[in-house]
């Protein structure tokens, strides 16, 4: 798991569609698969410019279990509509 400290970094991993999660005090914490309407510049700026990363974050994982250690087992319900759980998920991201 590494935390996305720049805006390079994320958009980094949105172009290589990597396994990724947001963290919000005032939300569910999300496992996403890019494209993701939840993941984009404006929500970046908030959460890393206007609030420093205090109120939540993103994060990119290598593995499934790491998302699922970190996260726990909440797919979002937009990128990954229709997948309930993602203990076992054998969805294609990176490298794309
Ligand atoms: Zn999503």
């Amino acid at each position: 798991m590494n935390d996305l400290k720049t805006y390079p970094e994320f958009q980094a991993a949105l172009k290589a569609g990597r396994l990724m999660g947001s963290t919000d005090s005032s939300l569910p914490d999300r496992i996403h698969v890019p494209p993701c309407p939840d993941l984009n510049e404006v929500l970046w700026k908030e959460k890393m410019e206007k609030h420093e990363g205090k109120k939540g974050r993103f994060y990119v994982y290598g593995t499934v279990e790491d998302a699922l250690g970190h996260i726990g087992d909440r797919p979002c319900p937009k990128c990954l509509k229709g997948i309930p759980s993602l203990r076992g998920f054998r969805g294609t991201w990176g490298g794309r």
